[in-house]
């Protein structure tokens, strides 16, 4: 199946927080997007591995994905590995994406800074014709997306792009909202976490307020290009008539 848009992640509910509402905007104006998981989240301190598993889905259904995979690399231990490497070239070949997402490569998380040193490696490896790969036993056409953008999690940079989710803000809530175990939840028994503290939605709010409050619109999503952004000037004059 081809894609347009690929979006890897260390754990599950990681594109939703960081960019749920650009991939809302996507699905709905029909561009085709998936996700790529690298580990289960079976290391997060609330819930497990199978409940993550049902709450992926569920946010899957509100993103409007055509896909979704986990690729099942022990979580807290990704490493940078050529095995991890090979794993993701097999998706990228296979959903043939003409834009990919990873997280920013630097941040608190050491599974995220190593996803997203994996994801650029992968994407450069993928492009190679004697790296062999193999999807069900048939040996795969080397593929190399066009873009890599990198998502903000916890740790901000200067973005070098900003999209307008203010129409979408709801949706991408609801998506982050069907982890039940993740985040704020006072009805459950569970030990608090960095996430799910209450302080941790109203960051998240603040921060989509914030950076659409850069662009003049209610709330944004901030994201980083390692090359320079071109700015389509003809398409934006004419959209602002
Ligand atoms: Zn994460």
């Amino acid at each position: 199946m081809k894609l347009d848009v690929l979006v890897f992640a260390a754990h599950p509910d990681d594109p939703e927080l960081a960019m749920g509402g650009s991939i809302v905007k996507l699905t709905k104006n029909g561009i085709k997007v998936g996700i790529v998981d690298l580990t289960r989240g079976e290391l997060g301190t609330r819930g497990n591995a199978d409940i993550r598993k049902t709450e992926a889905a569920k946010a899957a259904k509100v993103l409007g994905l055509s896909a979704r995979e986990n690729l099942s690399i022990p979580d807290g231990n990704v490493e940078e590995s050529v095995e991890n490497e090979l794993k993701i070239v097999v998706t990228l070949r296979k959903y043939r994406p003409t834009i990919i997402f990873a997280p920013y490569y630097n941040d608190r998380h050491p599974d995220h800074i190593n996803t997203s040193r994996l994801v650029k490696r992968s994407m450069f490896a993928s492009g190679l014709a004697k790296l062999e790969s193999f999807e069900n036993g048939k040996a795969q056409e080397p593929f190399r997306p066009a873009k890599l953008y990198y998502y903000m999690q916890t740790y901000t940079f200067d973005p070098s792009f900003i999209v307008d989710i203010s129409d979408v803000y709801e949706a991408k809530m609801e998506a982050v909202k069907s982890y039940g175990t993740q985040f704020y939840n006072p009805q459950l028994n569970e030990p608090e976490t960095f996430i799910s503290s209450r302080n941790f939605m109203s960051n998240i709010e603040a921060r989509a307020k914030f950076y659409g409050f850069k662009i003049g619109k209610s709330f944004g999503e901030p994201f980083f290009s390692e090359e320079d952004v071109e700015l389509d000037l003809v398409g934006m004059i004419k959209e602002l008539g």
